[in-house]
């Protein structure tokens, strides 16, 4: 078993991030709390670049959920269908647009529970909206923050709830309302799936990771005895 981070360690993988990116930001582009909910409802299993594809030229006219009701399912469909799984969240989208005017005023709520009620909407979402609109220190764990928090060590979980619960437990509170963004872009950018980029990673010395992608001009003998890791790590899985 991996060394479990201690304290000090998980201080100073933090503040290497907060050195790096002291004020990380989503990747999804919104204008409003609105908008920022549909496109988080809309990324699910999806990229961010493929969501913005799509939002750009339907946010221009529609970012509240008047205009939302108003253009319809079948238009809301045409206009997200590069978009994977589309028609469910397009249905989503207009219940949730409605349940918004019905129950809110029109209104993002600032309340975790009202915005787990709303259709589509489940804890990750709730956890981005409460985060990137309302600046609570909520962690949002996707897949990702997923891998990171077991690959590294830093908070193994079997399911996205056990890695938010190890996380919310262990960071600092003065990160915390940016780890989510710094462990989504690590992983996104350097420790990927595939072949982590381990030789660009700022926290290699801290990762419990045992089969770590050599520096580039790495010896064969050093590839086969990280092949090697990898295999036994993944058949301990
Ligand atoms: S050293 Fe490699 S595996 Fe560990 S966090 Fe960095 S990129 Fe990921």
């Amino acid at each position: 078993m991996p060394r479990p981070f201690k304290p000090a360690e998980v201080a100073e993988f933090f503040s290497r991030f907060a050195a790096q990116d002291p004020d990380p930001r989503t990747e999804l582009a919104y204008i409003n709390p609105y908008t920022l909910l549909v496109a988080v409802v809309l990324s699910a299993q999806a990229t961010d670049i493929g969501v913005n594809k799509a939002t750009a030229p339907l946010f221009r006219n529609v970012d509240t959920p008047q205009k939302m009701v108003e253009l319809g399912e079948e238009r809301l469909r045409e206009a997200i269908k590069t978009i994977g799984l589309y028609r469910n969240k397009a249905k989503n989208v207009i219940a949730l647009s409605k349940a918004l005017i019905a129950n809110h005023g029109g209104q993002v709520p600032q309340n975790r529970e009202a915005l787990e009620a709303l259709p589509g909407v489940g804890r990750k979402t709730a956890n981005v909206v409460l985060n990137v609109v309302f600046g609570e220190p909520t962690i949002a764990v996707d897949t990702h923050i997923f891998r990171v928090g077991n690959r590294t060590n830093l908070a193994p979980g079997k399911d996205p709830r056990q890695v938010e619960d190890r996380l919310e437990k262990i960071v600092p509170d003065k990160y915390k309302l940016h780890a989510h963004h710094w462990l989504i872009l690590h992983g996104r950018y350097i420790c990927v799936a595939r072949k982590p980029r381990c030789p660009d990673c700022i926290v290699a010395d801290l990762c419990r990771y045992g089969a770590k992608t050599p520096p580039p001009g790495a010896t064969p003998e050093v590839e086969k005895k990280i092949l090697k890791v990898a295999k036994t790590s993944r058949r301990a899985r």
